[in-house]
């Protein structure tokens, strides 16, 4: 199944799963450890805010001083820790061992007692009318008046806060659960506060439970969440450019490389590309590739030098030979000049085969191969097409130079005076030229061909030993394209 996928997509894949699982396992164990230090700081200012109190609040249950736990200037050192929402003591003084508890709860800004009982606030009242009833008493002094006046003031104070404590009382209930467990701290994010338990340090013991508004800690922790997602998301963007760069560092030339070896051999060229000067595995496969299309190329050259060359006679052969023809002839037309079509043809060839053999055969045709060689020009092309046949193809700058050029192939060959059993006695060659204007571009190659054929073919019916040249007009048309090749002369001795 991953061979379906390129190098490219498994390295971004695998590297991308690599840093999530990373960047994921960072970022959980990162906020673990800073919400525990948030956690433990709100749980210490908590326990020093609570600390003060504990050594009074002992101290008045173990004596069982309900008066200093229920004091105004104990509700407003409650009142001052901001984030207290409730307070409950509970313990057991240290003699008569009696149960003390005290309750004391946040509600509209202010700290309430809401554990008022029926006797306390008769209690209460009974202290207001007691006070009342000394004020009016006669023979008071203007001292013990004031004095009373201002107890009566202070009861009369007391009394109407315990009637609203008991009035709340009534009405309260705890918007969480009181003393969940045993911990020494809780945190109920579903109700935004964090509760603690702390042991009061009298001999019977007994408990402070408090809970505590902790939407600070809360609203922290998405802070929290943000900045390690903003972390997450930049680690992730750093990680992703470095897998995208050395993806690209790794892949990219691998893929060049391929493309490269994609292309036709003969075409490749590993020695430009940068791949090469790298130090690394794929700079050893840049240049051992390089290397190989040299050596191939090489041997592709040399085999194509073997195929395009007759070897009897080192001229082409017939492999490339109608794309080379067209070609020239092409070029020719373009640059404004004329093309020459020469076909020539060894007379009475199969005889001289017979009588002297194959092998001076070969000798000969050698020989007049030589002889049109030696009457061409670099650009020119030379073709050996048949055994004793041959091709050779010009472009001409002047009208009359084709059928001269022509003219001394054939006598140069006439001239070698190779000896025969022919009525001339030695061998000789016809020929058929052509020359093609170049404004003649009705005419493709294979018409001019066809038609330098007709001439050789004419040659041989005349006698042999002779050429026969023709220059197609400016306007004139090929002859329709005859379609049978059979090209056999008939000999006339
Ligand atoms: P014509 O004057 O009409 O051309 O007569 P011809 O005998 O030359 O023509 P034909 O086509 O009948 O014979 C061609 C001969 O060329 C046949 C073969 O023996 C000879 N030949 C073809 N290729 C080679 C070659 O590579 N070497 C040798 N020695 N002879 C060849
Ligand atoms: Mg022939
Ligand atoms: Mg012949």
């Amino acid at each position: 199944m991953l061979k379906r996928f390129t190098i490219n997509q498994l390295l971004f894949v695998s590297h991308l799963m690599l840093v999530i699982i990373l960047i994921a396992g960072m970022s959980y164990s990162r906020y673990q450890s800073e919400w525990e230090s948030r956690v433990n700081h709100e749980a210490a200012l908590i326990e020093q805010s609570v600390l003060p109190l504990m050594r009074e609040i002992s101290a008045a249950v173990a004596g069982r001083n309900y008066t200093a736990l229920t004091m105004p200037s104990h509700k407003d050192t409650l009142r001052s820790i901001e984030s207290l929402l409730l307070l409950d003591v509970e313990g057991t003084s240290d003699y008569q061992d009696k149960k003390v508890c005290v309750r004391y709860f946040r509600e509209t800004g202010d700290i309430w007692r809401i554990d008022v009982s029926d006797e306390e606030l008769e209690q209460s009242r009974l202290n207001r009318d007691n006070l009342a009833s000394q004020v009016d008493a006669d023979g008071l002094s203007d001292v013990t008046k004031r004095k009373l006046a201002f107890l009566l003031k202070k009861a009369e104070e007391d009394l109407a806060a315990l009637e609203l404590g008991k009035a709340r009382t009534q009405e309260f209930a705890a918007p969480w659960p009181l003393r969940p467990n045993s911990a020494k701290y809780e945190l109920l994010p579903e109700y935004g506060v964090v509760a603690v338990q702390l042991p009061l340090y009298n001999k019977n013991g007994g408990m402070v439970y408090a809970v505590f508004d902790a939407s600070r800690l809360f609203s922290l922790k998405n802070e929290i969440y943000l900045t390690i997602a903003i972390e997450a998301s930049v680690a992730l963007l750093i990680s992703l450019l470095l897998i995208v760069g050395v993806t690209h560092w790794l892949v990219a030339p691998l893929r060049r490389l391929a493309e490269q070896m994609d292309k036709d051999i003969e075409k490749l060229n590993i020695a430009d590309m940068d791949e090469v000067n790298r130090n690394d595995e794929i700079g050893v496969l840049a240049r051992g590739l390089h290397r190989l299309t040299r050596k191939t190329q090489s041997q592709l050259k040399q085999l194509k030098h073997l195929s395009d060359t007759d070897a009897l006679t080192g001229l082409s052969g017939r492999h490339n030979y109608e794309d080379r023809a067209v070609a020239l002839y092409k070029a020719t037309q373009r640059q404004g000049a004329y093309f020459g079509a020469i076909v020539c043809d060894i007379d009475f060839f199969k005889r001289y085969n017979d009588t002297f053999g194959h092998g001076k055969g070969d000798e000969v045709i050698k020989k007049i191969a030589d002889v049109l060689l030696s009457n061409t020009r670099n650009n020119d092309l030379c073709f050996r097409i048949g055994g004793e046949e041959f091709v050779v193809l010009l472009k001409v700058y002047e009208a009359e130079n084709l059928q001269y050029i022509a003219e001394r192939m054939r006598s140069e060959v006439e001239a070698l005076a190779i000896p025969h059993v022919t009525e001339r006695g030695i061998v000789t060659l016809s020929i058929g030229a052509v020359m093609v204007p170049p404004q003649a571009k009705a005419w493709t190659y294979p018409d001019i061909f066809d038609f330098a054929d007709k001439q050789l073919y004419a040659a041989k019916h005349g006698g042999r030993n002779r050429t026969i040249f023709k220059e197609i007009g400016r306007d004139e048309l090929p002859p329709e394209r005859e379609h049978c090749n059979d090209t056999s002369i008939e000999a006339v001795d």
